[in-house]
Parts: C-alpha cells; structure tokens; sequence
C-alpha cells in the first residue's frame, strides 16, 4: 500500500493540516480527540434523525448499574463500561467504527495466512448502472438477487473451478450522488489457489452478471464498469481503507460527487443541508438489519477466525484495560445532559480520572442548578407511569406467542394421531378385550335351539 504524508496550508486562515495521500484518496488526518469528538456529536445527530433507533440510546443509557470508564493497556485509549450499545454498522458513528475495526484485524488476518500459504488473492467490485428514480430498497434487493443469481450460473461454477476456489469476503457498500442516486456495489476478497489473468476471470463472469442483472430487473451493466478484477494488493489498499471512512471527516463535496452515507450525516451536521440529513434517515432506515460483511462458510474456521456478531464486536472492551473509575448513574445524566461524553474520555486518558470526576461534578452542579436534572426527573416519572399503565393493560398476544400456541397444538395433535403401530395395539387391545368379554358373560348362555355355547367364542375384528 502506497500512501505519503502532505502538509496543506489553508491560504485564508493560515491553518496548516496533514493530509496522507492514498491510491484511492486523500483522508485529512485529524488528531484522536477530533476524531472522538466529532464521532459522539455525530452520534447526537443521528439521535435527532431517528429519535427512536436503537442509536438514539446507544452509549448514552446504562445497563442498569453505574457507569465505568477503562483504560486500554495496550493502545492507551479510554472507554466506557456499563452502557448499552447499539451495533448499527449503518447508523452508528461510534459502534460502526468500532466494529469495522476489529473486522479488518479479522479480515487482515485470513488474507496474511493464505498469502503465507501461498494462496492467491483476487479482489472483485461488482456493480450496475442505476439512476435517481429508483429506491434505496429496490435497488437492494435487486442487486442481492442478482448475486444469488451470479453464483447459482455455470460461469460461476467454471471461474470457481479454474482459480482453485477457496472461499470469499464480501463488503456491501452504498454511496449516494444526486445525480445517479443510490450506488449500491460490493468488494469482494477472492481467496483462491491458482494464478489467473484478471481479464480471463473479467470475460469469464462478465456474461453471467450482465444476465443476472437483467434476470433481476436491472439495467445491464457495461463490460468497463460492470465487474473490475483487481489482485491481492488492491485487495489490501481496501482492506486499510475499511472502516476509515469516519476519519475522513471535513472532506467538503461538490454535490454531483458520490456521498459515503457518513458524508451525508456530516454535511447534516456542519452544513444543516436538510436534504443530505434526509438521505441519510432513508439510508439508515432502509440499511437496517443487511449484513455489510459476509464471509462465505467455514472460510473463518479454516484461517482461526472466532465467530462473533456485530452485537458481540460492539459491547467488547478492550482485552486488557485497567479501572480508572465509576461514574454514578445520577452523575451519567449530567455527562449526557452536558453533551460531554467525550471530554470525559478524553479527560481521564490524558489527565487522569481525578480530573475527569472534578468535571463530572462542575456538570452536576450546573446540571441540578439549570433545572435540568428537574425537567429530566418529570420526564422519567412519566415514562415509567406509562410502562407501569402499559404493563397492566392485558396485552394482546405477539406473532410469537401466537406461532408458539399453534406449534403447541399441532404437537398436541400430532401425538394423538394414530401412527400405524398405535392402530396395530388398539385393534389387538379392543379383539382381546371383546374376547374376554364375550368368554365371560356369553359363554354360559344356551342357545334354545342348538344347546350350550351357541356363540362363537371367537372374536375377530
Ligand atoms: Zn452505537
């Protein structure tokens, strides 16, 4: 990976700033605490676009005990313990970082192993032409049944079979530009065994994916844009790139340029630009729930990747960190009423806890002072009322519980159903309790007309 460091100096303000040249882009280097600072108010934003996500709470309400603030041993960074966190790798500024993060160490690490065993590395970008017409949700779903459709096509069986085919890391991702709209397209890291020429493994797929666009109600997309095949270096350069997205920040657009969905909550953020802040609830919103990386099955088992979900990923705390300190779930209201989540981080990873609590205990005075802590004690009261009136109202039964009942009644069914061998031993049990019957009751009757035991005492059914 190629990437050098240029010092720019702003003509109007005299600001000098460092920016890292990449192949594919420039990223503005920021200090940490900018990076942690904008990532917690660009956290607030999206808690005003979508006041009732999952984000809207994520890192701001406990999980029920105090709050408390650890230090990495390793990388010397402060975080918080004892909060809930929300795992959008769509929505979120904080946890999407963090997840993105650990999955590139994951990701990082597969891609070394088959290098060291000599593996081959492809890196292959699908996509197709769109426009501004069409929806976010649309184009989502057609693009995933174009795929499925690509990797079910004999082409594919064929592309599969020539480069030795090991397994793949596949990477959703979705930009917007008003001009041509939503650009869903997908990264995929090809680990496979033999050498192969990019433009074979191109003229190979390419037939295969134009079909399946159009099989899937998609315009057909051009030989030059449709598919790229890139090698394992490219691959690389992406892999870095991954999850760096948020740190490039301050990164102004012209608007016919593409917008990453973080570029949209930016130009919400520090420009207000009410239509970018609409896009980016539309994004989210319609991103919810899709997998952004997939990798293909027993690919994480053979190079001794754990499996962990995004949820796992974004409530795990640094492996080895000390406790600096709890902060006391009162006192967490005044961090979050004085937006100074990030301070205190900040704070304690660079002057101490001892420091960070002093803060803490400025924001409680001003926190009680304001009327604020007042205001937000009404408001709780009222909530848990409402939970407390909800709770006691007899609720209707869920999907779930509904699907559980008939699940119950048809086991219920199914069991007093005759299997063959219940119908065998019923019709035993009932011939040998009619013959006993019969032998005791009827045996002694004389029939007038042909003396004792005129009933045959054989009985079958
Ligand atoms: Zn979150």
């Amino acid at each position: 990976m190629t990437n050098t460091l240029i010092e720019r100096i702003n003509k109007e303000t005299g600001e000098v700033s460092t920016v890292k040249k990449y192949d594919w882009g420039e990223v503005e280097q920021q200090s940490l605490e900018q990076i942690l600072t904008e990532r917690f108010s660009l956290q607030g934003t999206v808690r005003t676009l979508l006041p009732t996500s999952s984000t809207a709470k994520c890192l701001r309400l406990t999980t029920g005990g105090n709050v408390s603030v650890q230090k990495s041993i390793e990388h010397k960074t402060c975080s918080y313990a004892g909060l809930q966190t929300c795992s959008s790798v769509w929505a979120c500024p904080i946890c999407s970082a963090r997840i993105s993060v650990r999955r590139r160490t994951e990701t990082i690490q597969a891609m070394e192993k088959h290098q060291a065993d000599e593996g081959r590395l492809y890196f292959i970008t699908l996509t197709f032409p769109h426009s501004n017409t069409e929806s976010l949700s649309f184009l989502k779903s057609a693009f995933a049944s174009a795929l499925k459709k690509l990797r079910s096509s004999y082409a594919y069986k064929t592309y599969k079979k020539e480069v030795g085919y090991v397994g793949l890391i596949r990477a959703l991702e979705i930009t917007y530009g008003f001009k041509n709209g939503w650009h869903p397209h997908c990264h995929e890291v090809v680990f496979a065994k033999n050498e192969k020429s990019f433009h074979s493994i191109k003229s190979l797929l390419f037939p295969a994916w134009k079909k399946a666009c159009l099989a899937s109600g998609l315009p057909a997309p051009s030989f030059r844009r449709g598919i790229d095949v890139k090698g394992g270096e490219k691959a690389g350069d992406y892999i870095n790139k991954f999850g760096n997205e948020l740190a490039m920040s301050h990164m102004k657009k012209a608007r016919s340029e593409r917008f990453t969905p973080f570029d949209l909550l930016r130009g919400y953020h520090h420009e207000n630009d009410k239509q970018l802040g609409a896009k980016f609830v539309e994004y989210a919103k319609g991103m919810k729930g899709a997998r952004q990386l997939y990798w293909t099955n027993g690919l994480k088992e053979k190079f001794g990747v754990d499996e962990k979900t995004d949820e796992e990923l974004a409530a795990k705390t640094e492996d080895k960190h000390t406790f600096l300190g709890d902060i006391h779930m009162d006192r967490w209201r005044a961090v979050v009423s004085g937006k100074a989540r990030a301070t205190v981080l900040l704070i304690s990873q660079k002057h101490g806890f001892e420091n960070a609590k002093t803060l803490i205990e400025s924001l409680w005075v001003r926190y009680v002072s304001s009327g604020k802590k007042h205001e937000d004690d009404l408001r709780m009261a009222k909530y848990k009322e409402k939970l407390l009136k909800r709770e006691c109202k007899p609720k209707p039964p869920t999907q779930e519980e509904r699907e559980a009942v008939v699940l119950k009644l048809q086991a219920v069914l199914n069991s007093n159903r005759l299997t063959d061998e219940k119908a065998k031993n019923r019709k035993e049990w009932i011939s040998k309790s009619t013959q006993e019957w019969m032998d005791e009751n009827m045996s002694n009757i004389t029939n007038p007309f042909h003396g004792k035991k005129s009933y045959s005492t054989k009985f079958n059914l």
